[in-house]
């Protein structure tokens, strides 16, 4: 080799090794364009695979290997899995806006943020004992193999991790199938979340998905013979296709929580609460506010408190163009604009606000669409009623007996007591914004499946495993 071309070669080494330097520099302010938009993952991405049966098969071979890790190992992998998801918070919550259309980056910034830090492990898992005078008897948690789990486009790496967290604290493997618009970001992080795993020392494909999601393949995972346990999170269609599947099931489903303000509530607190918790990731939440139900004696003032507060009043005609934009001639939402910022949507009908707008409201009837309506987007029903008795009832009606969550906002523990008995949700939460009620300023695990049509309430791990018992008689009772 002669001196020129040694020289060409220390060149070329040089502007690798700067240009290298400049992109991990850069992934340090902002992050570079994640590599799934840059590579096809049907060949497999950690995880990610062309079809059900694979997916379901390479889950398995997981599942077998992680009944050989010890506890404390499962724990280290779900450590990684929560640091995965801590480093890659930006990444993940632009990559879901961009592919779903949904919501808010800095709002699911701080969704994924609540899911890595909140959802119980390992440490969930108590086992049980009673001992007597006929010996021992142990219940332990054992895990039920290959976990399938729908997941929605609203929170679709917000429910990766939380099912997944507590799916693999109990010892199981899982193959998601996820929304199709959430499709890329969906695979983008089981490939990370994976990555991670066998970075620890793990087994492979822990977490799986399908790299092209369909109805067609959602049904072909409820149906796989390898698959225990299903779990779904989503709206009444795949609520009603899970429970038919004749496998077990978890079903997540919609709900249309009201939230009541009574005369004895603290106004200002619960104006400024309801516009926290209703304009949430532009209220595509499930748990999270969808119509106002105000006792009348409160109900100018607490309008005022909303106007102070981020929130602006449509009434008269352009109320009547709002509704024409947000609902159908058939009577449905128009899908356009779920999750949608509340200045989108109204410049969309001439009403030009400031973009630090976080919800719209209209008083309304009963009857109203916005009221009746699970909407999704951050414009919501007012309804004036006469007292508070009115207001539970009005509230239960409009909440259609999903038994999802509710809201009140009262100091007076009676009429509190009352909503909490007639609404018989899964959620209620009482003088505080609604995402209090998934440990978001509030106390408690978090859970992004909360399963009332099947009754478990808010997942976590004990859920995907199964009770075990071990009796040993006559003996090893200690005292
Ligand atoms: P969606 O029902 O459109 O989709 C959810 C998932 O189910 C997707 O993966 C979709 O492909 C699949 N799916 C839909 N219909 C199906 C069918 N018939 N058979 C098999 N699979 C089917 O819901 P979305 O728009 O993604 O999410 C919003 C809805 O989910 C809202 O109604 C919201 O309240 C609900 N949700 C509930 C919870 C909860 O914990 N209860 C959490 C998040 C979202």
């Amino acid at each position: 080799m002669n001196e020129a071309q040694i020289a060409r070669i220390i060149q070329q080494v040089t502007a690798n090794l700067s240009s290298e330097l400049k992109s991990s520099e850069m992934k340090s302010v902002y992050p570079s364009p994640p590599a799934i938009f840059t590579r096809p993952r049907t060949d497999g991405g950690r995880g990610v695979h062309a079809t059900v049966d694979q997916a379901v098969q390479a889950a398995h071979q997981a599942f077998q290997a992680l009944r050989d890790c010890s506890l404390a190992n499962r724990e280290k992998y779900i450590q990684a899995m929560r640091r995965v998801m801590l480093s890659e918070l930006q990444t993940l919550a632009k990559m879901a806006v961009e592919e779903t259309g949904l919501g808010r980056v800095s709002d699911k910034i701080e969704k994924n943020r609540l899911v890595a830090n909140k959802t119980p492990g390992t440490e969930a898992l108590q086992p049980n004992a009673w001992s007597g005078d006929h010996g021992l008897t142990l219940t332990e948690w054992a895990p039920y193999g290959v976990i399938g789990s729908i997941t929605p486009c609203t929170n679709p790496t917000e429910t990766i991790l939380n099912n997944g967290i507590g799916m693999i604290a109990a010892g199981n493997a899982v193959v998601f199938n996820t929304h199709p618009n959430a499709k890329k970001v969906s695979a983008y992080f089981i490939d990370i979340l994976n990555e991670a795993v066998e970075k620890e020392g793990g087994p492979a494909n822990l977490l799986n998905c399908i790299a092209n999601p369909t109805l067609e393949t959602a049904n072909d995972l409820m149906k796989h013979p390898k698959i225990r346990l299903l779990t779904v999170t989503g709206g009444g269609g795949v609520v009603k296709a899970a429970m038919a599947s004749g496998k077990r099931a978890i079903a997540a489903g919609p709900g249309n929580p009201p939230v009541i303000v009574d005369e004895t509530a603290d106004i200002a607190k619960a104006a400024k609460d309801i516009v926290f918790g209703a304009s949430l990731d532009n209220n595509i939440i499930c748990i999270v506010e969808k119509e106002i139900i105000a006792v009348a004696e409160i109900a100018d003032s607490l309008k005022r408190s909303l106007l102070s507060s981020n929130a602006v009043e449509i009434k008269g005609r352009d109320l009547k163009k709002l509704e024409q934009l947000l609902i159908t001639p058939d009577n449905h939402v128009n899908k356009d604009f779920v999750g949608k910022n509340a200045d989108f949507i109204l410049s969309q009908v001439g009403i030009h606000v400031p973009d630090t707008t976080r919800i719209a409201f209209a008083e309304v009837e009963e009857n109203h669409p916005f009221v009746q309506h699970e909407m999704l987007l951050p414009v919501l029903g007012l309804v004036r009623v006469p007292d508070v008795d009115e207001a539970i009832a009005c509230a239960v009606r409009v909440e259609h007996g999903y038994g999802h969550t509710s809201v009140m906002h009262s100091s007076n523990i009676h009429s509190l007591s009352k909503m909490a008995r007639a609404a018989n949700t899964s959620i209620f939460v009482k003088n505080a914004p609604s995402a209090a009620g998934v440990g978001l300023g509030g106390e408690g695990f978090t859970s992004w499946t909360i399963a009332s049509p099947t009754g478990e309430g808010l997942t976590y791990a004990p859920h995907f495993a199964r009770a075990r018992r071990c009796i040993l008689k006559d003996a090893f009772r200690i005292v």
